[in-house]
């Protein structure tokens, strides 16, 4: 069975010739497992349909966003109802200061929050912010970690920057990646090491809260707790990443995982939390909304009360936190032991077919977010990560698409699952595994 998909073929060529590989951002390229991309359509709930009519349920859910599902009337209602107001007023409004008091009131050591447009611009701005409290300039980053396409971010990058094998990018001068030490994720020993000779000078260590663009590489038992104890001895802040995980490990995020009262915990911050916060992804609900915050003592240095400079023109759109807070209220207790009991019936599925097929293979976990690597587990960190069989995991990827599946186009990515997955959407992709894995086998 082949698919017929001449109208996404020739949209695509389109795109090619205007758009540098017919994209806008480089993981939709398929640069990872070949073919060419689908051109969606439109999206409803669990479901996809491209520009020829072909349907594929979504485990996308545009790279976190879509945790509802797509078009849940709830968001789009509010969503409709915002633009009915107005577009942008360039002056304050009422949803974004209801936006912020959602994720305050989430993550129990946030004080304050200023939303911007994308996650790149909250670690970019958590990271000035950081540089300006210390009066220091070096950052600390872990491989495979992705932060957004900040230029000091941008060494041993995760993300489409895994699935493409850059080491790093062109365009970043020497000077901005020269101020950031890139150490191996997981490895208490090498940052203790690193800030043995140059605790003075880090302004702070930015991670992943748990490591999904390497795919889901959790922290170890202490890993966490380490971060905070390490860089408080030393006077850097602790920066934690919130993007993916925020609101979509847990109601609070991986913060709330690590420090509720779930049995999983793997040690929480004993030393206190971490300093500063980023979000975006769910907290958008699929609109341009994302966040940094932490206390108001910190946050009081951002402009207009202090010297470190930030601004948007688009920050705290009226349209895009409409969607994000209605997106959020959707986030209930009970929306997590729904998205993981979806979750769990697919990866354990995905296990069997793929052990049927003796296909190496491991999955792992952080919350309802969970990956399929393609190699033995455990997976630790980046390097790990890389010595996956991505031309199995494309066969995979290709033999489900052909299925009516959508995956991720990287073996380095989440499988995210939305609550709009029913039983004829999870029925498809049970149906599919099989094959799949013989593909990934052959
Ligand atoms: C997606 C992501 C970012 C970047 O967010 P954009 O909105 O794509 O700029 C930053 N950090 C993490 C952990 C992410 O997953």
């Amino acid at each position: 069975m082949t698919l017929s998909t001449p109208r996404s073929q020739a949209l695509f060529d389109r795109a090619l010739a205007v758009t540098p590989g017919g994209v806008n951002s480089p993981v939709r390229a398929f640069g990872g497992v070949g073919g060419t991309p689908r051109v969606i359509d439109h999206a409803s709930g669990a479901w996809l349909t491209d520009v020829d009519g072909n349907r594929y349920v979504d485990l996308i859910s545009s790279w976190g966003p879509m945790i509802l599902g797509h078009a849940h009337p709830d968001v789009l209602a509010a969503v409709t109802g915002a633009a009915q107001q107005g577009f942008s007023f360039g002056t304050a409004s009422e949803n974004e200061v209801a936006l912020a008091e959602e994720i305050v009131r989430r993550v129990e050591p946030l004080e304050q929050v200023r939303l911007v447009s994308s996650g790149t611009e909250a670690t970019m701005s958590a990271l000035r912010l950081a540089r300006g409290v210390t009066g220091r300039s070096v950052v600390v980053k872990f491989a495979g970690c992705y932060h957004g396409h900040v230029d000091a971010l941008l060494a041993q990058a995760g993300s489409g920057v895994a699935t493409f094998a850059l080491p790093d990018s062109s365009g970043v001068p020497a000077s901005a990646a020269g101020e950031t030490l890139v150490l191996p994720y997981n490895d208490v020993a090498a940052l203790e090491a690193a800030f043995a000779e140059r605790g003075g000078e880090i302004a702070a260590v930015i991670t992943e809260a748990s490591p999904g663009n390497m795919g889901v590489v959790p922290p170890e038992p202490g890993f966490t707790s380490a971060l905070r104890r390490i860089t408080r001895q030393h006077g850097a802040l602790l920066i934690s990443d919130e993007v993916m995980t925020g609101f979509r490990a847990s109601r609070s995020g991986w913060y709330g995982l690590e420090t509720g009262a779930k049995g999983d915990a793997p040690g929480g911050y004993p030393d206190g939390p971490p300093d500063l916060f980023t979000f975006g992804k769910v907290m958008g609900g699929g609109f341009p909304a994302a966040a940094f915050g932490g206390s108001a003592e910190i946050m009081a240095h951002l402009a207009p009360e202090g010297p470190v400079y930030q601004a948007g023109t688009l920050s705290g759109n009226p349209v895009a936190t409409a969607a994000g807070l209605a997106t959020l209220r959707g986030c209930t207790e009970d929306l997590y032991p729904r998205l993981e009991q979806a979750a769990t019936t697919i990866a354990e599925a995905a296990s069997a077919a793929l052990t049927e097929a003796s296909v190496p293979h491991t999955i792992q976990w952080a919350g309802s977010m969970f990956s399929v690597f393609f190699r033995e587990g455990p997976v630790r960190d980046f390097a790990d990560a890389g010595t996956q069989d991505t031309a199995a995991h494309a066969r995979f990827f290709h033999s489900m698409l052909e299925q009516g599946v959508h995956l991720p186009p990287s073996a380095f990515e989440v499988w995210f699952v939305s609550d709009a997955l029913d039983q004829d959407a999870i029925g498809t992709v049970l149906d599919a595994l099989p094959a799949a894995a013989r593909a990934a086998a052959a």
